[in-house]
């Protein structure tokens, strides 16, 4: 999948996940106000995370000269495009390191705490989203644009980012999926990686989702960017706006219809 259709789906699956999805599906209450939305853009952020391992990727040249070295460094310690940080193992670390971001904070005073670590995660994550987006033109516009985003949430929920761990871990996932359904595939359990015998590798279907270099895909899009890809980010795109429609606005834009 290319950059800019994985932030799109990272962003609809955590307004699945999180908001419209459960109060739909009349499973549980959802994350409401500020955490759905700064979460949708964080998730999208997120889904950007695995291909730090590429360093001509979206992400490492977002915020050079430190981004690069981050991609740089990760494509050696995780063996290269589309191994380690695109498996399940990669994706724990994620979780891990979101986890722990969330429970540096800054009491103060009265006025409750202020989380430090989630806001800078935040504020990063808002900034590979918009640049991969292209919501706004330049660098200093993309992070004017992030750290006003991540100074709604700091005003207007202080003391609640528990959504934080949890919009990284589904934007993650959703790059993952977007990957494993695109011809590359990958290695889901990574180090772990077998690779397929011989006669496996020459058979048509079988060579498409056992892949010769060990990686597993179900290529339902084709390759990355094809016309289907181009078609399912439209719905997804569709979906985001109507949940956020729907969730902030409380305009129902389906809902003429019925
Ligand atoms: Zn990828």
């Amino acid at each position: 999948m290319m950059g800019a259709s994985h932030a799109v789906s990272g962003a609809a699956a955590w307004l699945f996940v999180a908001g419209t999805g459960p109060v739909t599906l009349g499973l549980i209450e959802g994350v409401d106000g500020p955490g759905l939305g700064v979460g949708a853009v964080v998730a999208a952020g997120a889904a950007l995370l695995p291909d730090i391992d590429h360093r001509s990727g979206t992400i490492a040249r977002s915020l050079p000269p430190l981004s690069t070295i981050a991609a740089v460094v990760t494509e050696k310690l995780s063996g290269g495009h589309r191994r380690g940080t695109h498996s399940i193992l990669g994706l724990a670390i994620a979780m891990f390191g979101a986890v722990l971001a969330a429970r540096i904070y800054v009491p103060i005073g009265d006025f409750g705490s202020y989380y430090v670590g989630a806001g800078i995660g935040a504020i990063l994550l808002s900034a590979f989203a918009i640049r991969a987006l292209e919501l706004v033109k330049g660098r200093v516009l993309a992070w004017v644009a992030s750290v006003s985003l991540a100074a709604i949430v700091v005003i207007f929920a202080a003391d609640n980012w528990v959504w934080f761990p949890a919009a990284v871990a589904v934007g993650y996932a959703a790059h993952l999926i977007g990957d494993f359904i695109t011809t590359g595939g990958i290695p889901v359990m990574w180090p772990v990686v077998i690779k397929p015998p011989k006669w496996w590798r020459k058979s048509p279907i079988l060579s498409d989702v056992w892949k010769a270099s060990g990686s597993l895909s179900v290529p339902l899009l084709g390759n990355a960017g094809s016309a289907r890809e181009k078609v399912l980010v439209s719905l997804l795109t569709g979906w985001v706006v109507w949940a956020g429609a729907y969730n902030w606005i409380g305009v129902n834009l389906l809902g003429w219809a019925a």
